[in-house]
């Protein structure tokens, strides 16, 4: 199978409010929708970094580039049969792992397509229906935090909510939201925030209960994430330093924690994510399946993900109307109870073309 057509449209939505974690501030969601098309079928992908690099040094402008001069070119020119032989054209391309995820998600929604079925049947997933958690950013005051957590646990039923934090605003705040919302599944997420000498925090966060210290230090210290884990009992969730399944396997023998959170714009693509839960569930390592987050496009392939068997943790994919103004799937994502039905979410092209700010179209010559 040949490329026929593929088009990259660049689109930038409103966010309901400034999402803020310990790295930084964004307001608006950009995002890179890549249309890949051949035989009669259409597939969409998400590349979604956020501007201004805010998780990593990937921006939308740099996957713009990966995508238009290095991954189309190689893609176009390739003639594959499988999802397989795709991803094994796709690691000969140098090229950030958010645009390449961008294009090899848009591989599989049109195999999808090709094949009728649902991305989740697809991905092989078990279930029909997923758990979302609520994930609420920093605010300034403990009182806006805890307001903000009221809102929208009331908004979606959610059952389980993780907290931001940082340095300085951190145990007081678990403190508070304990009283107020009891025993509610909890846990906190530092984006890599803190060192070694932070250790006290977390000493003081392990009274609290919690389901999980999702990445208190920085990706690559997984030696120092080792020794927090010895000395509390509260699991360490790894997300940052899981870029691949030879760090997620070199985090286990080391011990640097015990629940993995895999995020499909950060290894690459779908089979990668699948490789990373396979791998996961064969060392005993429950995962779940996190977000940017994206747009619907790229949300809804998190959710379908979050239906394979070892995600036994709620997945932090929420409502389009959570996070964004609108959004560019139809129908828009939903949680009801806590829980998102999985369903064919299609692009919608209108609101495609409504928020778009830049578009590219490579297509063979007939
Ligand atoms: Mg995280």
């Amino acid at each position: 199978m040949r490329l026929e057509t593929v088009t990259l449209t660049h689109v930038r939505i409103p966010l309901v409010e400034p999402f803020r974690i310990s790295s930084g501030e964004v307001r608006e969601k950009d995002a890179i929708i890549v249309g890949v098309y051949s035989g009669r079928y259409w597939g969409f992908g998400e590349a979604s970094p956020m501007a201004g690099s805010f998780y990593s040094s990937d921006t939308p402008e740099g996957c713009w580039e990966d995508l238009k001069a290095r991954i189309i070119p190689a893609m176009m020119a390739a003639e594959c049969d499988s999802i397989a032989e795709w991803n094994e054209r796709m690691d000969q391309v140098v090229a950030s792992n958010f645009a390449k995820t961008g294009f090899e998600t848009a591989l599989w929604d049109m195999e999808a397509m090709r094949q009728g079925k649902s991305l989740h049947e697809l991905v092989g997933g078990e279930r029909e229906r997923v758990e979302s958690g609520l994930a609420v950013g920093l605010y300034e005051t403990i009182d806006e935090t805890l307001r903000a957590v009221e809102r929208h646990l009331g908004g979606g039923g959610y059952k389980r909510v993780k907290l931001k934090i940082e340095p300085g605003r951190d145990v007081e705040l678990i403190r508070a939201a304990r009283k107020a919302f009891g025993a509610i599944p909890m846990f906190v997420d530092a984006n890599g925030a803190y060192s070694l000498k932070d250790i006290d925090v977390f000493r003081q966060l392990d009274e609290f209960g919690l389901m999980m210290f999702e990445q208190p230090f920085p990706g690559p210290m997984l030696e120092e994430l080792a020794e927090l884990q010895a000395q509390v009992k509260t699991p360490i969730c790894l997300d940052e330093s899981l870029d691949s399944v030879e760090a997620l396997e070199r985090a286990v023998t080391l011990g640097s924690g015990r629940i993995a959170n895999i995020k499909i714009q950060r290894v690459g693509g779908l089979y990668q994510a699948r490789r990373l839960h396979d791998a996961a569930r064969e060392r005993g390592i429950p995962c779940w399946m996190g977000t940017m987050p994206e747009l619907g496009v790229g949300s809804a392939q998190a959710a379908a993900m979050a239906s394979l068997d070892n995600c036994l943790f709620p997945t932090d994919v929420e409502a389009s109307s959570r996070w964004f103004v609108d959004d560019i799937v139809m129908p828009p994502l939903e949680v009801s109870d806590g829980m998102i039905e999985l369903c064919n979410w299609k692009v919608d092209s209108a609101k495609v073309a409504q928020y778009a700010i830049a578009l590219y179209t490579a297509a063979h010559r007939v």
